[in-house]
């Protein structure tokens, strides 16, 4: 198969979705996985006070551990605190601790609340020897809210790739995030805007997957990716071990889904 081109600037993908349990977790660590095997260099910002990223690719993050905290509140470099993914070549993993929970209160006096992630991400490019990126593909996986933290994801990134479990209630809640996304791109980030929806969970068999996975497809078009996710326990099971499920089973359909979506996702932006 041929290789994946680099693209010409990092890609920040915000993975947001206010639901919890849709897939922003495992979306974020599996398409990481899948990209770093196309030879991409991935950096993971776990943005999360639950640490579900980190957990997922093997990183501790034992309160004490520097990490996302100290960049968004204390201003500390992106370099200093991202880890080399012990298991997948070519992934680092800004950790999140349990202190993150504080921070979605602490930056709210804050001078420039809303930028400590960009500022720290732009800071990592001017001081790296050559001035050049180090990687080529940020993920930020995002708390199940729309609160300060996630708002810090959308004034940083450049594109926002929203998961969508293929259940019942799958588009409630939408409406808000499109308008948050479309807030920060007006007051914050003028190039911030949804490049990608993953349909994920799916489950083949039932009526309704199917359903509301054409129902997305009808209201947004392109940008859903044509790879759905199935929900398989494989996936689900990865992470307890500390892997992607790329590593822990990599001919399993979840594996080879996530593979298929990263190469999706990787080629969208260069065509
Ligand atoms: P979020 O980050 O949006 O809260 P997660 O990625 O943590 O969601 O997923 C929620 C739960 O669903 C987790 O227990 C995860 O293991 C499980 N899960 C996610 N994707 C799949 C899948 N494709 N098949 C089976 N289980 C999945
Ligand atoms: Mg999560």
């Amino acid at each position: 198969r041929p290789a994946i081109p680099r693209p010409a600037t990092p890609r920040i993908f915000v993975v947001a979705n206010q639901k919890g349990g849709v897939g922003k977790t495992t979306s974020t660590v599996n398409l990481a996985a899948g990209l770093a095997q196309l030879g991409q260099r991935v950096l993971v910002i776990d943005l999360d006070p639950q640490g579900n990223a980190s957990t997922a690719l093997g990183v501790p993050h034992p309160v004490g551990t520097p990490g996302t905290y100290e960049v968004v509140v204390d201003g500390a470099a992106i370099d200093d605190v991202a880890v080399p993914c012990p298991d997948v070549d070519g992934i680092d993993v800004v950790p999140a601790t349990i202190d993150l929970a504080g921070a979605e209160i602490e930056l709210v006096p804050a001078v420039a609340r809303e930028f400590r992630l960009k500022n720290a991400l732009t800071a990592s490019k001017r001081t790296s020897p050559d001035n050049e990126d180090r990687w080529d593909f940020v993920f930020v996986d995002c708390p199940p809210s729309l609160g300060l933290l996630t708002i810090n994801a959308l004034t940083a990134g450049s594109e926002v790739l929203i998961p969508i479990q293929a259940e019942y209630y799958a588009l409630e809640g939408l409406a808000q995030l499109l308008n948050t996304v479309e807030l920060a791109r007006k007051a914050l980030n003028p190039v911030i805007r949804v490049s990608a929806m993953l349909i994920t969970m799916y489950d083949a068999r039932t009526r309704l997957a199917a359903g509301v996975a054409d129902q997305v497809r009808d209201s947004f078009g392109d940008i859903v990716l044509n790879t759905y996710i199935p929900r398989s326990v494989r996936v689900s099971e990865a992470p307890s071990y500390g892997e992607s499920v790329m590593t822990y089973d990599p001919g399993s359909p979840g594996a080879l889904s996530y593979l298929e979506a990263a190469r999706e996702l990787a080629l969208k932006g260069t065509s």
